[in-house]
């Protein structure tokens, strides 16, 4: 079966290389043609362990291919995927579908047989129709059919993800569409993967409805280490009591500096934009962002308290370790470390950082931070030590020689990564989140 996937970063990217390894022929297509130059190259545009061996080995079979033309890439192709960006629109949080619409407007335009167009990227109920609608109006003469399959892969572990899913949910509308989706993911029938069928809206509010509920175990384990903290509690050992009932599950509690990425918060903010205009508010999901918006520069408060507070910490020097959201991803987007070096920044705490992968991206967002090559250059002559991202790098630091380097054994460990008594005895001024 011949597959095009419209879109080739973290999501299209990934699942067209997947769908290639599956067996199917794969075109990925993108508008911005460095990053297809680069993938012609067999240079990755973007970090996501195990991605540049995938995709070679499937150039190499000649099941994967790359081109900026969109006609071309569609040609003969049974099932077209969207997959492009849906960020939140400037100004009013609104998913913008900009992007997904440009893309269901030339597929319309340049179809030369049947398919079925699947949108993969994240957009909320009703676009499907209008993606329908869109195709249709550009005059296609071929039999088409739209089908939502959002998709739950995650940075750092994508392909794994992509390829032994928890489920596969698509919405579609009739059997045409139900049939080439099959078709599709049969490979997966072998994992025993279960296919969800379900109508195209169904499909559309279910990944929204997903993020916002792991956002909202996020924040609610968040909320609980505050508690903890004030009253000397352990957030680690209660998530872990809790976290043991089935019914609740362990996976998402991890108390730490607020979500972040490319999809949390700008999925639960276009969720809350669908629910004021169906006037069906979600306030849980409302309190939520709220919540978690404000937790980031929380977090850099609490790094200033670790300083000594206010005007003890104008004019000292912070060392940043991990700026990515998560580990495993060079992905900068929404990022709480950029919120906590803004706010270290804005009290007059200069910063310096280190991140395995993401400090590319992350120079031009953060200007006045400097980056540095190791954690060690970065921690050398700083009055403590920020922990932002729970990269392995960072998990066996040598104490010792930290404590060496910086002018103080301030540690601030934002993703509990250390046990609070070993580093104390290592003669660090240790606090950590939910700790008390
Ligand atoms: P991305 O920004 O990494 O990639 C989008 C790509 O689409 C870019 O390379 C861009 O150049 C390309 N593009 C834009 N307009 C185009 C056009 N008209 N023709 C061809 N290419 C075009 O985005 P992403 O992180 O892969 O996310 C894509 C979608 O998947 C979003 O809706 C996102 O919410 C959703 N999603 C993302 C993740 C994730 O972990 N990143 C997980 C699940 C779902």
């Amino acid at each position: 079966m011949k597959i095009a996937m419209v879109g080739s970063g973290y999501v299209g990217l990934v699942s067209g290389a997947c769908f290639a390894d599956f067996g199917h022929e794969v075109v990925c297509i993108d508008k911005d043609q460095s990053k297809i130059d680069r993938l012609r190259d067999g240079v990755m545009p973007i970090y996501e362990p195990g991605l540049e061996a995938l995709v070679a080995n499937n150039v190499k079979a000649g099941r994967l291919s790359f081109t900026t033309d969109l006609a071309e890439g569609i040609g003969g192709a049974s099932a077209v995927f969207i997959a492009v960006g849906t960020p939140s629109r400037r100004g009013d949080g609104h998913a913008d579908l900009s992007f997904v619409y440009a893309v269901a407007r030339e597929v319309g335009e340049h179809l030369t047989n049947d398919a079925v167009v699947v949108t993969k990227s994240t957009v909320p109920v009703c676009t499907g129709d209008e993606v329908e609608r869109i195709i249709r109006e550009s005059g296609t003469r071929y039999r088409i059919a739209v089908v939502s399959n959002p998709e739950f892969l995650r940075e750092g572990a994508a392909i794994g993800d992509f390829k032994r899913p928890d489920r596969i949910v698509i919405g579609a509308e009739d059997d045409f569409g139900r049939e080439v989706m099959r078709e599709v993911y049969r490979p997966l029938f072998l994992n025993e993967s279960p296919l969800l069928f379900v109508s195209r809206r169904s499909a559309e509010i279910t990944k929204y409805a997903a993020n916002a509920f792991l956002a909202t175990k996020i924040t609610f384990i968040n909320e609980v280490a505050d508690l903890c903290e004030k009253v000397g509690g352990d957030v680690q050992d209660v998530a872990r009591g809790i976290g043991l009932d089935n019914r609740i599950g362990s996976k998402f509690l991890h108390a730490g500096p607020g979500y972040g990425g490319s999809c949390f918060p700008k999925d639960t903010l276009a969720l809350l934009k669908t629910a004021e205009d169906y006037d069906s508010p979600l306030r849980i999901v409302e309190a939520v962002a709220k919540v978690n918006d404000s937790r980031k520069r929380a977090m850099g408060r609490k790094v200033i308290e670790a300083l000594g507070g206010m005007d003890a910490a104008r004019g000292k020097r912070v060392a940043m370790l991990g700026l990515t959201f998560k580990p495993n991803t060079d992905d900068m987007r929404d990022s709480p470390s950029i919120a906590i070096a803004q706010t270290l920044m804005d009290a007059g705490v200069a910063v310096t950082a280190y991140d395995p992968e993401g400090m590319e991206l992350a120079a031009p967002l953060m200007p006045e931070v400097e980056m540095c090559k190791d954690p060690y250059t970065a921690i050398e002559g700083a009055d403590g030590v920020v922990l932002v991202t729970e990269w392995d790098a960072f998990r066996a630091l040598d104490l010792e020689r930290v404590k060496q380097l910086a002018k103080a054994p301030v540690l601030v460990d934002l993703r509990n990564i250390y046990k609070p008594d070993f580093v104390r005895a290592a003669g660090f001024e240790y606090s950590s989140v939910g700790r008390g």
